[in-house]
Protein backbone atom coordinates (compact mmCIF):
# COMPACT_ATOMS: atom_id res chain seq x y z
CA UNK A 1 0.00 0.00 0.00
CA UNK A 2 1.10 3.10 -0.79
CA UNK A 3 0.19 6.80 1.25
CA UNK A 4 0.75 10.03 -0.84
CA UNK A 5 0.22 13.16 0.91
CA UNK A 6 -0.70 16.46 -0.94
CA UNK A 7 -0.82 19.89 0.27
CA UNK A 8 -4.09 21.35 0.18
CA UNK A 9 -5.19 25.11 -0.28
CA UNK A 10 -8.41 25.93 1.26
CA UNK A 11 -10.44 28.50 -1.11
CA UNK A 12 -14.32 30.04 -1.72
CA UNK A 13 -15.37 30.19 -5.15
CA UNK A 14 -15.78 34.70 -5.45
CA UNK A 15 -18.85 34.19 -7.83
CA UNK A 16 -20.89 31.44 -6.11
CA UNK A 17 -19.26 31.28 -2.66
CA UNK A 18 -18.71 27.69 -2.96
CA UNK A 19 -15.86 26.48 -0.52
CA UNK A 20 -12.81 24.07 -1.98
CA UNK A 21 -9.71 22.88 -1.79
CA UNK A 22 -6.90 22.43 -4.56
CA UNK A 23 -3.48 21.05 -4.41
CA UNK A 24 -1.45 23.88 -3.41
CA UNK A 25 1.20 23.12 -5.87
CA UNK A 26 -1.64 23.71 -8.61
CA UNK A 27 -2.73 26.94 -7.05
CA UNK A 28 1.21 28.32 -6.58
CA UNK A 29 1.53 27.36 -10.26
CA UNK A 30 -1.62 29.25 -11.57
CA UNK A 31 -0.51 32.20 -9.48
CA UNK A 32 2.81 32.46 -11.14
CA UNK A 33 2.17 31.26 -14.37
CA UNK A 34 -1.11 33.31 -14.46
CA UNK A 35 -3.68 29.93 -15.27
CA UNK A 36 -7.09 28.59 -14.04
CA UNK A 37 -8.87 25.98 -12.53
CA UNK A 38 -12.69 25.61 -12.11
CA UNK A 39 -14.77 25.76 -9.11
CA UNK A 40 -17.11 22.31 -8.14
CA UNK A 41 -19.64 24.82 -9.85
CA UNK A 42 -17.61 25.21 -13.27
CA UNK A 43 -16.72 28.91 -12.47
CA UNK A 44 -13.35 30.12 -13.24
CA UNK A 45 -10.90 30.98 -11.00
CA UNK A 46 -7.27 32.46 -10.85
CA UNK A 47 -5.01 34.95 -12.43
CA UNK A 48 -4.55 36.29 -15.73
CA UNK A 49 -0.85 36.49 -16.94
CA UNK A 50 -0.86 40.25 -16.01
CA UNK A 51 -2.39 39.45 -12.86
CA UNK A 52 0.61 37.00 -12.28
CA UNK A 53 3.10 39.01 -13.76
CA UNK A 54 1.76 41.81 -11.43
CA UNK A 55 1.94 39.51 -7.98
CA UNK A 56 5.60 38.12 -8.94
CA UNK A 57 6.67 42.03 -9.36
CA UNK A 58 5.29 42.81 -5.98
CA UNK A 59 7.41 40.02 -4.69
CA UNK A 60 10.45 40.68 -6.74
CA UNK A 61 10.39 44.59 -4.97
CA UNK A 62 9.73 42.77 -1.49
CA UNK A 63 12.26 40.99 -1.67
CA UNK A 64 14.61 43.80 -3.08
CA UNK A 65 13.27 45.51 0.10
CA UNK A 66 14.26 42.66 2.29
CA UNK A 67 18.02 42.86 0.57
CA UNK A 68 18.64 46.26 0.77
CA UNK A 69 17.13 46.36 4.57
CA UNK A 70 19.72 43.36 5.61
CA UNK A 71 22.55 45.08 3.51
CA UNK A 72 21.63 48.16 5.77
CA UNK A 73 21.36 46.24 8.79
CA UNK A 74 25.05 44.25 8.26
CA UNK A 75 26.76 48.08 7.77
CA UNK A 76 25.55 49.29 10.94
CA UNK A 77 26.58 46.17 12.59
CA UNK A 78 29.88 46.32 10.62
CA UNK A 79 30.67 49.91 11.58
CA UNK A 80 29.94 49.22 15.57
CA UNK A 81 31.98 46.28 15.49
CA UNK A 82 35.24 48.21 14.16
CA UNK A 83 34.06 51.04 16.36
CA UNK A 84 34.09 48.25 19.24
CA UNK A 85 37.79 46.83 17.98
CA UNK A 86 38.79 50.20 18.23
CA UNK A 87 37.89 51.03 21.54
CA UNK A 88 39.10 47.90 22.42
CA UNK A 89 42.28 48.39 20.80
CA UNK A 90 42.31 51.71 22.89
CA UNK A 91 41.30 50.25 26.09
CA UNK A 92 44.78 47.46 26.32
CA UNK A 93 47.13 50.41 25.20
CA UNK A 94 46.29 52.26 28.35
CA UNK A 95 45.78 49.00 30.51
CA UNK A 96 49.46 47.96 29.24
CA UNK A 97 50.94 51.53 29.83
CA UNK A 98 48.83 51.67 33.10
CA UNK A 99 50.73 48.40 34.28
CA UNK A 100 54.02 49.60 32.74
CA UNK A 101 54.20 52.70 35.15
CA UNK A 102 53.16 50.54 37.79
CA UNK A 103 55.94 48.46 37.00
CA UNK A 104 58.21 51.32 36.85
CA UNK A 105 56.85 52.95 40.55
CA UNK A 106 57.70 49.43 41.77
CA UNK A 107 61.14 49.20 40.29
CA UNK A 108 62.42 52.38 41.68
CA UNK A 109 61.18 51.72 45.61
ZN1 LIG B 1 -18.22 28.90 -8.13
Amino acid sequence: MTTVSVELTYLICGTCGCPHMIPTEIYETAEREGKFWTCPNGHSRGWSIDGAIEILEKKLARAVDAHHRAETHITEHMVRARLLERQLSAQKAATTKAKNKANRVEVER
